[in-house]
């Protein structure tokens, strides 16, 4: 089908995992088995062009190195030794724009089979509290594997129903930070779709939204939450939008945060401060992603 084959055209892309290497001796690495390296990205033409044994750094993420489509480093020593994670461009964007800093507190609700929440470990370098969630026990025990060959020491794994989990218990009392990466329509996974995959109708969208929203909510509970990430794989106003509105409608003391300037795809009206990602407009597949932050005691609420 054309989606498949625009799943195929787009540029591979390998988050350097900074638990285990950096991104220097990646790119070393790289050059000597004879890639050419192309430098860093400057617009997002220069990742469209990319072919044979050549990789550009991205000019979004700095952790990202960008291939040409097709390749594959399933059987490469620096992905089977966790050095490399094989990870799109967009699914890369909820745990660097909620950049916890060293040390925190962070909760990764639906966490399997993990690779945000690896994202997570390495930009908190793998210290404080990384708890992660998942219904799932198949998933997470995935989750586990992938978590061990990155070098992940920091997290505590829970086979947990997210809404399950009371915020004010004393466990939580010190998380500031989450990462809320639901179950989703999948609608924006290009080459997962095809023509044989089951139409959506509207009652599986309404009751995807309807978790969606539910578990926004929840977050929100938590005492001393300050930031928020939601990020979905769906193209669907209904599962991202829809739900943002809906949530902050019913909570006035958290606003959106203003993401990436210069990103060139913009959540649809009136969400212009989340993000959506695309095959035609971010050379990924479709996404959004959202930041929430909790307002400064005493600050206005805009209308
Ligand atoms: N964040 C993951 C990653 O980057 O690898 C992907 C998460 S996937 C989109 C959504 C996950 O939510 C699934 O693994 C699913 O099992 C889990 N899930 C669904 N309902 C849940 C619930 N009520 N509580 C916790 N996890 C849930």
């Amino acid at each position: 089908s054309s989606r498949q084959s625009e799943g195929s055209q787009l540029p591979r892309y390998v988050r350097v995992n900074t638990l285990k290497t950096t991104v220097e001796d990646a790119i070393d690495y790289l050059k000597r088995e004879g890639f050419m390296y192309h430098g860093q990205a400057g617009r997002m033409e220069d990742l469209k062009t990319l072919c044979g044994k050549t990789f550009i750094r991205d000019l979004h993420l700095p952790e990202l190195l960008v291939f040409p489509p097709k390749i594959d480093f399933h059987d490469h020593f620096l992905y089977q030794a966790g050095h490399i994670i094989l990870q799109d461009k967009a699914s890369c964007l909820p745990a660097y724009l909620l950049n916890p800093p060293v040390g925190a507190q962070v909760l990764d609700a639906c966490a399997a089979p993990g690779n945000k929440t690896s994202h997570l470990a390495a930009i908190m370098r793998n210290k404080g509290k990384l708890l992660a969630f998942d219904l799932d026990a198949k998933r997470l025990a995935t989750m586990s594997t992938l978590l061990l060959r990155a070098g992940v020491t920091c997290q505590q794994l829970a086979n947990q129903d997210f809404l399950k989990v009371d915020p004010e218990s004393a466990e939580y009392s010190g998380v500031e930070y989450v990462l809320l990466d639901p179950s989703c329509s999948g609608s924006g996974m290009v080459c997962l779709q095809d023509g044989s995959s089951e139409p959506l109708d509207a009652g599986r969208l309404q009751a995807l939204a309807g978790f969606q929203l539910r578990c926004l909510n929840h977050a929100l509970r938590f005492p001393k939450l300050r930031r928020l990430v939601y990020s979905t794989c769906s193209i669907h106003t209904q599962e991202n939008e829809e739900v943002l509105s809906a949530c902050l409608k019913e909570n006035r003391r958290f606003r959106l945060v203003p993401l990436l300037p210069s990103w060139p795809e913009r959540g649809l009206a009136p969400l212009p401060q989340c993000l959506r990602a695309s095959p035609a407009s971010t050379l990924t597949h479709g996404f959004f992603v959202a930041v929430l932050e909790r307002r400064a005691e005493g600050e206005e609420e805009e209308e």
